[in-house]
């Protein structure tokens, strides 16, 4: 495994492997939910190669970016021992030289839940992703379900500009407990710890009410309000039930969509802080299935 942090080495060391590859993006400080995208990549490519970037532009300025857990070396013994091929861990300045004036911006998809909690999030994301997929040249990327709107956002950047990049979406690895892994889980105190399941708990408790045939968005928002309600040690940023699609709030009068939970699938989404960090989680149904996640450690 050779770990490059120019473009110029990058490319070498790449041009040197022949075959089809497949990138994993990340920000570090790695779990098992990354590492399943990276053995996904291996089983579908040739050749993987992970990026560990923490990308300053898709942080707002009261967020977390100079706390953002890292552990370069216990990454790298990781991936090592994934066989990973390459590892990209460019500085800032590689990145974002002086001068650096180029941004791209994916407009309609990004005006909610993260995007309006956090402005000028898809626009750092956005640009990162089209860098890398320009400085690696993979067949492949792998992202997690568990950034959900991340996934439709690049799908649509891709689909926009063209770029000849296959996008794969990975399922949400879990504790035992449901809780989804993050790098930011982290911050969480052992009390806090002990309460953050409460979203995975919201999301199981609107999914069965749709499966009982609760269709009103309204109601389905309620129902994960109440329960993140009654977590002491939780505060809720935003929840959603939207459209899969626009994500567009379903069943908001007057509605958006004719008959709310009529279109291609329903995304069901919160952000809540625990003590210091920020959550987000997600159950998607889909093709007349959900998507909730595997459970692992338990
Ligand atoms: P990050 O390092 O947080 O930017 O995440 C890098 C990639 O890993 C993104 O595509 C995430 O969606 C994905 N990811 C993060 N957490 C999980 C998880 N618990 N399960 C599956 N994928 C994940």
């Amino acid at each position: 495994m050779q770990v490059l942090s120019t473009i110029e080495s990058f490319r070498a060391a790449k041009a040197a492997l022949p075959g089809r590859w497949g990138l994993v993006p990340t920000m570090g400080f790695l779990h098992a939910g990354h590492l399943s995208l990276v053995k996904r990549a291996k089983a579908e490519n040739d050749h993987v190669a992970v990026s560990i970037f923490v990308n300053p532009t898709q942080f707002g300025p009261n967020e977390d970016l100079a706390a953002y857990p890292r552990d370069l070396d216990h990454d790298l013994s990781l991936l090592k021992s994934l066989d990973v091929d390459l590892v990209f861990n460019p500085t800032p300045e590689v990145m974002y030289p002086p001068n650096y004036q180029t941004y791209v911006t994916v407009e309609d998809v990004t005006k909610y839940l993260e995007g309006a909690s956090r402005p000028g999030h898809f626009r750092g994301v956005a640009t990162v992703v089209a860098k890398l997929f320009n400085i690696v040249g993979a067949e492949r990327a792998y992202f997690g379900q568990k950034d959900a709107q991340q996934t439709i956002v690049i799908k649509r950047m891709v689909a926009d500009l063209n770029l000849p990049i296959q996008i794969v979406i990975c399922p949400t690895l879990r504790e035992a407990d449901g809780l989804a892994m993050s790098s930011r889980n982290t911050y969480l105190d052992a009390d806090h710890r002990k309460a953050a399941p409460v979203l995975y708990r919201a999301l199981t408790a609107a999914k069965n009410a749709f499966d009982q045939g609760e269709r009103d968005g309204d109601q389905l928002r309620s129902i994960m309000r109440g329960v993140i309600e009654a977590e002491p040690l939780a505060k809720i940023d935003y929840v959603s039930a939207a459209d899969a699609t626009t994500l567009q709030e379903l069943g908001i009068a007057p509605s958006p969509q004719p008959s709310p939970l009529k279109g291609e699938g329903v995304l069901l989404s919160m952000a809540v802080r625990v003590g210091k960090p920020r959550l987000i989680d997600n159950f998607l149904y889909q093709d007349g299935k959900w998507l909730t996640g595997e459970l692992v450690n338990s």
